[in-house]
């Protein structure tokens, strides 16, 4: 119990990182943004919607779920034009991360 508290209050700045976190899986309910397959602690990753190498930032708004395949096949491809080339591309998928990018 003591241990836990201690933690608690070292590691603050870790501790928002991993609320921002589980709030985005939260929001896409633990699916990927792209092929919309579920995620495992294991395979689940955060994508840059606008790769990181063209200046997109660590913000809410630029991060969605997005399960290990997905994020290594996109990586700084726009990814509109990426996810258009998809198989499983859809036009409901592609609002929602256009809405969560305006957000
Ligand atoms: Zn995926």
């Amino acid at each position: 119990m003591n241990h836990q508290i201690d933690q608690t209050i070292l590691i603050p700045k870790k501790q928002v990182k991993y609320r921002l976190r589980d709030q985005i899986f939260l929001a896409w309910g633990w699916c990927c943004a792209y092929c919309g397959s579920m995620l495992g602690e294991k395979d689940a990753t955060l994508d840059h919607v606008l790769a990181k190498k063209k200046g997109g930032l660590t913000i809410k708004k630029n991060l969605v779920a997005c399960c290990f395949g997905c994020n290594s096949g996109k990586s700084a491809t726009d990814w509109k034009q990426w996810f258009r080339s998809r198989p499983y591309w859809s036009e409901v998928r592609e609002r929602w991360i256009e809405e969560w990018l305006e957000q």
